[in-house]
């Protein structure tokens, strides 16, 4: 089982924006994106 304080659902701009600030500021943070052939993030 995973345990965080945050999760983010999809890894596109606004999603890895986020997660990458949460985590910058130790904040636990998971982001799940589905459609890994998405490359540009
Ligand atoms: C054809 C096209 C060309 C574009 N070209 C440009 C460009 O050249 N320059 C530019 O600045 N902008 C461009 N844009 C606009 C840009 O892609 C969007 O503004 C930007 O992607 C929006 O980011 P977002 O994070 O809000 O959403 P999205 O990029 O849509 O990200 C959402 C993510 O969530 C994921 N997701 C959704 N549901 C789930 C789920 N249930 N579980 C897991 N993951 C999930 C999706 O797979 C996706 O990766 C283009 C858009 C299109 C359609």
């Amino acid at each position: 089982m995973l345990i965080t304080n945050v999760l983010v659902i999809g890894g596109g701009p606004a999603g890895s924006i986020a997660a990458r600030f949460l985590a910058a500021h130790n904040i636990d943070t998971i982001l799940i994106e589905r459609d890994l052939s998405y490359i540009k993030p």
